[in-house]
């Protein structure tokens, strides 16, 4: 499924600046150094002694602190964003002295293990990732073929450790909650997706595991990485939230060119209090007078995703409700109809076709456009979050005990 929102946990740098030793080379150049070194760590105190993330900017300088040229700066940046290096051992154009100065001042490259994948019939591909804290997380590659035959690869990444919401018909929210995602930990899912296909990802939703909005600071953060370093246009990428009050308004601030998606489920505050429990704190008209200022703060449409439960929220008279409630607030409006993936101990179920079609065509008779998504990798059973809780209930403390054999699981973003 589309997960869709979070709670803002400030990063804890886990190593302290009193680790970062010193290289050797870096004696010669100290007096001009040591200023350059105390700017460019205040710089990277959020994601301390990780290379993926740094800007080719922070690389430079980085270079320099290590006593070596600005140019092997950018050498680095290609190493790791164009030819997509994973260990500094193996940054073969560099020479030995500075790789194994950067090893002994604790600096690594940021990427995770894959640890398990799940690939369905329709090509699409569902990755469990291991974090450095043996933590698993879902990321989705979904390859589609246009006419002409060229492909658009859309990752679907996860930024939190499960998610603490708790939407009621989302395998993640039952799953619990860990922790957020460092930046760099959601910018290698897109790198993995990316090794995995043997192809560039021309899409970005941040719409696997967790609430985007609880985690904003490393969101845009890999949003800023992922657009400049890793070139993915940001109108490629879609940023999707719940609603977590006062987030809407500080991603507007930033005036990216990147859709926001809104997960409403419910054409009411009643009805969406009861499928989306966090819609307490943040009441429907409070929502959607967010979406129409984000409309006007960025001249980007909004669009809103609605998962369709059999006999919940899935009536014409609900499509008619939300017609008017979209209409009220603003124009130019999207939904996207999100089809239910059923999951293992859910009371909802999935809408007949038939039901889907009929909502849909109740909110494009209203001037409302439509889409419905496929869903993808049905076949491998599905929904985000499932896959993860199945490894992850029992903590993953050694090198796998031969999990990778129940590969009974599920796949689809
Ligand atoms: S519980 Fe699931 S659907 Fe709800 S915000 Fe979290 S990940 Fe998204």
């Amino acid at each position: 499924m589309i997960a869709t929102s979070m709670a803002v946990i400030q990063h804890v740098c886990s190593a302290p600046l009193a680790r970062v030793m010193l290289p050797r080379s870096l004696v010669f150049s100290r007096s001009r150094g040591l200023s350059i070194l105390s700017a460019t760590r205040a710089s990277h105190a959020v994601s301390q002694q990780v290379l993926l993330g740094m800007s080719e900017h922070e690389l430079q300088q980085l270079a320099l602190e290590f006593g070596q040229q600005s140019y092997r700066g950018k050498q680095l940046h290609h190493l790791i964003y164009k030819r997509k290096v994973k260990e500094i051992e193996d940054f073969s154009h560099l020479p030995q002295a500075f790789r194994n100065d950067l090893q002994e001042a604790g600096w690594k490259v940021g990427r995770s293990p894959i640890y398990h994948t799940v690939t369905a019939a329709d090509g699409t591909v569902k990755l469990l990732i291991k974090l450095e804290d043996n933590r698993l997380i879902e990321t989705v590659g979904i390859p589609v073929e246009d006419d002409k035959g060229s492909m658009r690869l859309t990752a679907c990444v996860s930024s939190q450790v499960g998610c603490p919401l708790r939407c009621s018909f989302c395998a993640t929210g039952k799953g619990g909650f860990s922790r957020n995602l460092k930046r760099h930990e959601i910018i290698e899912q897109v790198l993995a997706i990316e090794e995995l296909f043997k192809n560039r990802v021309t899409n970005v939703v941040f719409m696997g595991m967790g609430e985007p909005m609880l985690n904003l600071n490393s969101v845009l953060e890999a949003h800023r990485c992922l657009n400049k370093d890793v070139q993915i246009g940001q109108r490629m990428i879609t940023i999707s939230t719940v609603g977590v009050p006062n987030t809407i308004r500080k991603l507007a601030s930033h005036k990216l060119q990147s859709t926001l998606a809104v997960s409403l489920h419910a054409p009411n505050q009643k009805l969406r209090e009861a499928i989306v429990p966090s819609a307490k704190s943040y009441p429907l008209d409070a929502i959607m007078k967010d979406c129409r200022d984000y409309f006007l703060d960025t001249s980007r449409r909004v669009s809103f995703e609605y998962a369709l439960l059999a006999g919940v929220n899935d009536t014409t008279e609900h499509a008619v409700e939300l017609a008017q409630l979209l209409h009220e607030w603003g124009r130019g409006n999207h939904v996207n109809l999100i089809p239910f993936n059923p999951i293992e101990g859910s009371e909802y179920q999935r809408p007949h076709r038939k039901a889907v079609a009929a909502f849909a065509a109740a909110l494009e008779s209203r001037k409302i456009t439509v889409s419905v998504r496929q869903t993808r990798g049905l076949d491998a059973s599905a929904a985000c979050g499932q896959l993860r809780n199945k490894f992850q209930k029992n903590p993953l403390l050694a090198e796998s005990e031969n999990l990778q054999s129940q590969a009974d699981v599920a796949v689809a973003c």
